[in-house]
């Protein structure tokens, strides 16, 4: 997708902070983070929101909580803990349309969702 900007940080079209890439998915640093540790993992296929992704196409969502697990342990917050996040759509708070997981962590977060 030309106008994606996800896309282009997948292409390197755009500069992004990459801690992890592989043939699947690719992981960086959000430009605004919430919290000490704040990356994000997206598919490096054009997938617009969870409703997309096709039926035969959950292992790939398997995929990004495995690379989140992963790179917890590297940013030494596995053990403390730490919060996913999808938002899916307009009423989920969705900004940039290309499927995105949030890895948030390195402090306390709040209990509330919504
Ligand atoms: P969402 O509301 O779930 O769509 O979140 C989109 C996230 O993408 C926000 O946390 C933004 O700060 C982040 N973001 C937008 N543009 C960039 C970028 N060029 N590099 C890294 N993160 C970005």
């Amino acid at each position: 997708m030309e106008d994606c900007i996800f896309c282009k940080i997948i292409a390197g079209d755009i500069p992004g902070d990459v801690v992890y890439r592989d043939d699947d998915v690719l992981a960086f640093r959000d430009i605004n983070p919430v919290a000490p540790t704040h990356i994000l993992i997206v598919p490096l296929q054009h997938i617009v929101t969870v409703a997309d992704i096709p039926d035969d196409g959950f292992s790939l969502a398997g995929k990004m909580i495995q690379v989140a697990k992963n790179l917890a342990v590297q940013e030494e917050i596995a053990e403390k803990g730490y919060r996913l996040v999808i938002n899916s759509g307009e009423q989920g708070g969705q900004i940039v349309r290309h499927l995105h997981m949030h890895l948030i962590g390195g402090r306390e977060l709040s209990t509330k969702l919504g």
